[in-house]
């Protein structure tokens, strides 16, 4: 079979050898569970429950009427404790329903009853949103949002992203070896939103087994294929797919549905499988605790709201003091300042990695070697885009491209003076926003 890719990336050491091999432990819901309000990009969201609530597991705990909205469901049952500001993975106190577990699992009326082949293409965008889904791969954009692109964008190609190419990570290869036919009903359900009769599931070379299990469902039915891809990082990141699938290149500034794409992750389409064939909202996800500061790394099923402690906690705890705490993948994953924080819709993975595995490196300056600008998948200039940001020169960063630079760490993996190109990037990018949004108003 013939392995497709793109241009530019690295080759990291996957070390994905810590949890490839172990299925998907369903993790019992602990005490207390915390669910930031907002988890998904978007309107902000109403909070509709109060303090001493009962709650349902399934039941709605926000709302809005914003189209770009993804509402949020308990994932126990129990009553509402507290409702005030908590810490989220990103650092920031945010809004947050903290609601203790009765441990009875009483479940809030079903979304849905009917068979997909009874369900019109309006009926699953309703029901995709009001399960809540986003992007399980992390990006927390709203499912029915990318299920429903303008008229004047027509989507000819369906991709579903099992390229799970970030090191660590087997959340994603775990549920399509065990999930396979989720994976399949779902992508089933996105072809008939957009009346098309064929689509592609796109996964690396080294899930071999996934690779196995998906065709194995696949020819079951008709018009899904499996394209192999070649391991290289960041091949899952969507502009990266789309070259590698279809040969075209989403414009700068633009989305995939502006060449006809739309694509989505393995896991929001076995999410969208779960809420057709039991009615149930998003309340719980495959999350890789991994790490060699983790005594046991394991492929936990966690509810939303799980704090991070307790997920290590079951996975035999902490075997020394983490250099780092990580919520996703070590390239692009927010490093967290704490283990008292929850796991959120986009939680694909968290690591504890050891001294050893994510040392604290000082940079030295720039050689011009130019490694940065081969790999770069979009064809920047990671060096300048670096120094124009470290002098505070925004116009520079802007005429460089930065807004398209989608925060990869290729550069950074192979600059050998070690530079903090990441952080002083993402400065850059965040003082632009704020500047268009203060121009906006
Ligand atoms: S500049 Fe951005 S997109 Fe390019 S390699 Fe660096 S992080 Fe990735
Ligand atoms: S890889 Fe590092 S040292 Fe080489 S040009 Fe880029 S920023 Fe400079």
């Amino acid at each position: 079979m013939r392995k497709l890719t793109f241009s530019g990336g690295i080759h990291p050491d996957d070390t994905k050898s810590l949890t490839a091999h172990l299925p998907i432990e369903e993790i019992a819901p602990p005490e207390l569970l915390y669910f930031p309000a907002q988890q998904h990009i978007g309107a902000p969201p109403e909070i509709i429950v109060d303090v001493g609530d009962s709650v349902r597991l399934g039941q709605p705990l926000t709302k809005s009427e914003a189209f770009v909205f993804a509402p949020l469901a308990s994932s126990v049952s129990g009553t509402v404790k507290d409702i005030g500001l908590y810490l989220h993975p990103n650092g920031t106190k945010v809004p947050t329903i903290v609601i203790e577990n009765d441990g009875l699992d009483t479940k809030a009326e079903p979304l849905n009853t009917k068979t997909l082949d009874e369900l019109s293409p309006k009926e699953i965008i309703r029901l995709v949103r009001e399960a809540g889904l986003v992007g399980m791969g992390g990006a927390g954009f709203p499912t029915h949002v990318k299920l429903s692109p303008p008229p004047e964008k027509v989507v000819t190609d369906i991709i579903i992203n099992g390229a799970e190419c970030e090191p660590y990570l087997t959340s994603d290869h775990r549920l399509m070896l065990e999930r396979a036919k989720d994976v399949i009903l779902g992508t089933q359900a996105v072809m008939k939103v957009f009346s098309l009769g064929t689509a592609t599931i796109a996964i690396e070379e080294n899930k071999p087994d996934a690779i196995a299990a998906v065709s194995e469902e696949a020819k079951k039915v008709s018009g899904i294929r499996v394209a192999v891809l070649k391991k290289k990082y960041p091949q899952g990141a969507e502009k990266q797919l789309i070259s590698a699938i279809t040969g075209r290149q989403v414009p700068s500034g633009g989305l995939p549905a502006d060449i006809g794409c739309v694509v989505l992750n393995v896991g929001t389409t076995a999410e969208i499988a779960q809420v057709i064939t039991n009615g149930t909202p998003l309340y719980r996800r495959v999350v890789t605790v991994s790490g060699n500061a983790v005594a046991e790394p394991k492929n936990q099923l966690l509810r939303i709201g799980t704090p991070f402690s307790y997920a290590f906690s079951q996975s035999g705890g902490l075997t020394e003091p983490p250099s780092k705490i990580i919520m996703g993948g070590p390239m692009m994953g927010i490093a967290t300042c704490s283990q008292d924080v929850p796991v959120v819709k986009g939680t694909s993975g968290i690591l504890a990695l050891s001294e050893k595995e994510a040392p604290w490196r000082n940079e030295s300056a720039c050689l011009r070697c130019g490694r940065c600008t081969t790999v770069c998948p979009l064809g920047l200039v990671p060096s300048a885009l670096t120094a124009y940001a470290k002098l505070k020169d925004l116009e520079q960063c802007e005429k460089y491209h930065i807004m398209d630079c989608m925060e990869c760490g290729s550069c950074s993996y192979v600059c050998p003076a070690q530079r903090h190109m990441i952080q002083s990037i993402r400065w850059a990018k965040s003082e632009l926003q704020k500047k268009r949004a203060a121009m906006k108003k």
